[in-house]
């Protein structure tokens, strides 16, 4: 008599990721604590057309006294703005015609702010032992562009804040991207930490299925969540440091972050390193 046997399997997975963003559903599903913090700011985001064509490859931030003003390269005739700033300047820009914003902005690009001499007297004394030790930057510094006109309807603006997750993983679940961190736009580095965790992710996973072990298995999701914060983390908090750092106008400070700028800039081991934390 034939008979067939049937064979039950089960096979665990990773049921869910966790890639909702910095309001995650996943997140508060898991019962992961989340520290937050708000910057009392809002990004102001636009796409803008420049005034004149160039070859638009550089990415520019100027650190105003009322928060980073940036634009970043889109084609050779449009760049995308990230202005933050106070949340209720930002509801004022947001309410200008196109034509008013377009100003205000260039103003902020533009506008030369008075420094403490302290600040200038430190800077060049810094700048002249730079050049006897021949660590001057040959660097041609290009100046910032102007802009023409806001292209219609792209101006929106979001909160910023500070988000941690304590947990990246629960159960059968991760989290990736601003669902397990948030982080001030002043360094660009969002994305940056999002793709990071994708690629961690991955390499984990495959690693255990290559190893034999199921994908579901917890070690995996526990190496990416250690091996993330560990990196995460740091990035983080140096990000929340350079805004605070950033949000002074306090003399001492201001001579500080200059000279410490100068110096970052002069020492390109020290430039790389930085260069090579945010590219993963
Ligand atoms: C003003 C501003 C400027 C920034 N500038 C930069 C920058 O210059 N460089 C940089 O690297 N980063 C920048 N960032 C950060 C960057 O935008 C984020 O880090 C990045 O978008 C996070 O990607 P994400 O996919 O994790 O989340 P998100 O981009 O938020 O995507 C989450 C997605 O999940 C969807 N979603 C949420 N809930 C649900 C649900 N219940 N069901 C189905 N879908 C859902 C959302 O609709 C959304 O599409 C900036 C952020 C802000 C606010």
């Amino acid at each position: 008599m034939a008979s067939t046997a049937v064979v039950k399997a089960s096979i665990d997975v990773v049921q869910i990721v966790g890639a909702d963003g910095v309001s995650s559903k996943v997140r508060a599903a898991m019962g992961a604590q989340y520290l937050t913090w708000n910057y009392g700011q809002m990004g102001l985001v636009a796409t803008v057309r420049l005034s004149e064509p160039t070859e638009n490859k550089v990415a520019w931030q100027r650190f105003l006294p009322t928060g980073p003003v940036a634009l970043l390269p889109l084609t050779d005739e449009l760049s995308s703005l990230v202005w933050s700033i106070n949340s209720d300047e930002a509801r004022r820009l947001l309410n200008l015609t196109d034509e008013c914003f377009a100003d205000a902005l260039n103003e902020a690009l533009w506008k030369q702010h008075p420094r403490h001499p302290a600040v200038d007297t430190a800077t060049r004394r810094l700048d002249s032992i730079l050049d006897s030790l021949m660590l001057r930057s040959s660097a041609v510094r290009q100046l910032q562009p102007s802009v023409a006109e806001i292209e219609p309807n792209s101006r929106a603006a979001f909160p910023l804040a500070f988000g941690h997750s304590t947990r990246y993983m629960g159960a059968g679940v991760v989290l990736i991207g601003d669902a397990a961190h948030r982080v001030h736009p002043l360094a660009g580095q969002g994305v940056n930490l999002g793709f990071g965790d994708v690629k961690c992710l991955t390499e984990q996973l495959t690693e255990s299925v290559y190893s034999g072990q199921s994908i579901g298995s917890k070690s995996p999701l526990l190496n990416y969540e250690t091996s993330r914060q560990r990196h995460n983390v740091p990035t983080m908090l140096a990000i929340d440091g350079l805004q605070k750092l950033y949000s002074t106008e306090a003399t001492p400070i201001v001579v500080l972050r200059s000279l410490g700028l100068q110096l970052t800039h002069a020492l390109t081991p020290l430039k790389s390193a930085i260069m090579n934390h945010a590219a993963v």
